[in-house]
């Protein structure tokens, strides 16, 4: 559910991993507007719904119709998936988790030194993930300041790992010693020639670079990373196992990465 969803490409993936996978099971495309959420959970719960994602702009307004929420969506203060108990639904965060997921098919995120560029919602979801996965620092490079810091303090306080906000005035510059650089904000998305202010001769060739821009996946971001040497992660990857982990979720069934990923390519034309 959310407000606008169309072209959102979920319906599309989990429909042919449910195919795939054998199982008889819907995944609807759902359009509600915030005065509707409190209805249409309701509908969910009445009609037997499994679970379900929540997109903008309902990820923190659904938390009050939820009965509990995991560790990780209560830290974060939002939920994209939702799943069902006897007594009702279970707010989880899947975003980081999703991210983490791809991060550990090139590297572990334990004890490494970590610059997150932006601090919305899908920055403080890997923020949190990356936290909960043991990473040494996390260096949150964000415009605006009271999210910059109030992410670098839920970081220190509440997940406890190092972290610092560092304010994000024309071309950021990498310190040496980082090894993963995450682009979390939405340039790129659905632009293909906006380029990340980040000074590209600051990438290392040790770092790894990953995007959460899934439209187009390969970025300018990526592109000088990959130029300058550097390993890179694109944002499919973690659109992808986000889906894996609600699939498992909602199914109990491990679904098949691949008829997912290329479910994405297709429907978006890559
Ligand atoms: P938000 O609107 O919550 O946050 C946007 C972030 O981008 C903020 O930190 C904002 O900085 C920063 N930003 C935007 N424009 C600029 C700019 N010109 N210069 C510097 N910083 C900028 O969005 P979300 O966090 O929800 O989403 C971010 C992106 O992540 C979207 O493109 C979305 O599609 C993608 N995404 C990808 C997923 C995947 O599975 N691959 C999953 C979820 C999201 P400031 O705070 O200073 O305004």
């Amino acid at each position: 559910m959310g407000q606008p969803v169309a072209g959102n490409p979920s319906q599309f993936m989990m429909e042919r991993s449910f195919a795939a996978a054998g199982l008889d099971w819907r995944y609807l495309t759902l359009e509600v507007a915030p005065e509707d959420l409190a209805a249409a959970v309701a509908g969910m719960k009445a009609m037997g719904f499994r679970g379900g994602n929540f997109t903008i702009p309902h990820k923190v307004a659904v938390i009050p119709y939820l009965t509990r929420l995991t560790e990780a969506a209560e830290l974060m203060g939002a939920v994209n998936c939702i799943y069902a108990e006897e007594d009702g639904f279970v707010g989880e965060n899947t975003d980081g988790k999703g991210f983490v997921s791809a991060l550990k098919e090139v590297i572990d995120p334990a004890e490494k030194k970590i610059v997150l560029l932006g601090a919305g919602g899908a920055a403080r979801a890997i923020a949190v993930e990356l936290g909960l996965n043991k990473a040494a620092s996390i260096e949150v490079v964000n415009r605006d300041a009271s999210r910059g810091r109030a992410l670098a303090e839920l970081l220190s306080e509440r997940v406890g790992i190092e972290s610092k906000w560092t304010p994000w005035n024309g071309t950021h510059g990498l310190a040496e010693d980082t090894d993963i650089v995450i682009n979390g904000t939405s340039i790129g998305l659905c632009d293909g020639s906006a380029m990340v202010p980040v000074d590209p001769s600051t990438f290392r060739e040790s770092m790894v670079v990953a995007d959460v821009i899934f439209n187009p996946p390969q970025t300018l971001f990526l592109q000088a990373a990959e130029e300058a040497g550097c390993q890179t992660i694109d944002g499919l990857g973690m659109l992808v196992n986000q889906g894996v982990i609600g699939f498992k979720i909602w199914t109990g069934v491990d679904p098949d990465p691949t008829v997912m990923r290329e479910a994405l390519e297709e429907y978006l034309g890559i």
